[in-house]
Order: C-alpha cells, then sequence, then structure tokens
C-alpha cells in the first residue's frame, strides 16, 4: 500500500487548520538507514510514543511505561495509527479539543537496524516480521542503544497490543525508564512544562 493510503486514517483523525501537526504532505527524509523516533505526550493520559520508519511511514505504538533498558522490563504497547515521516520532528502543543490535545517533546531519536529473522536465523524482511508479530531491531538513539524486540500478543481490530523488550542479560538497572515530567528534549533541551509554557514548538 501507498504511504499515501496508509496515512488516511492519521488525517482523518486530525484538523490541519487547527494543529500545527504535520501533514505529512511533505516527502519527507528517507535516507540509507531508518529512522525511530521516541516522544513523550502529555495528554489525556500520559504516554510515550514509540515510531519506526517502515517503507515510507512511521509505525507507532503509544507505550503507557515507555521503552524501558532494563530487559527485565516488559512494555505494553498499543498501535496507533500510522504517521507520517517527517512527525519525527514534532515538538509543540496541540490544542485542547483536537484528537491528541496536549503536549509532545521529542525524547530520543536515531537510526535503527532491523535484525528479524526466522527460526533458522535467516533475514526476514522487517514489515514482513511486523506482520507477523514479531520484530527485533537495534537502536541507536541518542539515549537508548541496543537491541529491542516488539511482540504482539494480542490481536483484534481494536484490542491489539504488543510488548516492547530490551533484548540482553538482565540488569540490575533501577532506572531503565525516565521521569516524563523531568525528562528533555533531545532536539532542544525543553522539558514538557517548558514546551507547553512557550505555547508552540
Ligand atoms: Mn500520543
Amino acid at each position: 500500500m501507498a504511504a499515501e493510503d496508509r496515512l488516511r486514517k492519521y488525517r482523518g483523525k486530525r484538523d490541519f487548520e487547527r494543529t500545527r501537526e504535520p501533514s505529512g504532505q511533505a516527502a519527507g527524509d528517507v535516507g540509507e538507514e531508518p529512522r525511530f523516533v521516541v516522544q513523550i505526550h502529555d495528554a489525556r493520559r500520559m504516554h510515550f510514543d514509540f515510531r519506526l520508519e517502515v517503507d515510507g511511514v512511521l509505525k507507532s505504538w503509544s507505550i503507557p511505561k515507555g521503552p524501558s533498558t532494563d530487559p527485565g522490563d516488559k512494555r505494553l504497547a498499543v498501535p496507533t495509527e500510522d504517521h507520517p515521516l517527517d512527525y519525527e520532528n514534532f515538538e509543540g502543543v496541540i490544542p485542547p479539543g483536537e484528537y491528541g490535545g496536549g503536549t509532545v517533546i521529542v525524547w530520543d531519536h536515531g537510526t535503527y537496524e532491523p535484525l528479524s529473522h526466522d527460526r533458522r536465523g535467516r533475514p526476514v524482511d522487517f514489515a514482513e516480521s511486523l506482520e507477523r508479530g514479531h520484530a527485533t531491531f537495534r537502536l541507536h538513539g541518542r539515549k537508548l542503544h541496543g537491541e529491542y524486540a516488539l511482540t504482539r500478543f494480542r490481536s483484534g481490530d481494536d484490542e491489539e497490543a504488543w510488548l516492547l523488550v530490551r533484548k540482553g542479560p538482565a540488569r540490575s538497572d533501577r532506572h531503565g525508564t525516565p521521569d516524563p515530567r523531568r525528562a528533555r528534549s533531545v532536539r532542544t533541551g525543553r522539558t514538557l512544562a517548558q514546551v507547553a509554557a512557550a505555547g508552540d514548538g
């Protein structure tokens, strides 16, 4: 499916006269290595948005507690609609009453290496591995580094649920996830409160 078609759901939820989020009309940068971004979104409920560039869109999951660097943590990740590539740079305030109304900061971004393989260890197309419900990848971010797995454990249109887990030996690291209210933007160094106070982005 063309990226344009896959963004229909994203566009249908938003009024671009009112929100400064990107409409996805711009092509976005397609680099050599696929990109990832983690945003912190202080909406009705605080959550992290985890997005991976796949075939011209950002595949997206909402992670209430955020990605953890501790392999002992299994983090619930609920899929959300595909986002345009230039959403990676969105930081600012979505007006109250609009879809996702609240403040967004870009907490981390970078590239990732697809690592998905089958049971015999042969590489599998990354998009296909996501469709099948199990994908592995190595993040090269400013804050997140190393291998992670996303695994679907429940299917169904409105109740699909995944887990995001750091791979590797368990660590005694008790600080696997930042406090979202203290965390700072990787782009501008600002907290959610500072972005909210600035009112724009
Ligand atoms: Mn969100």
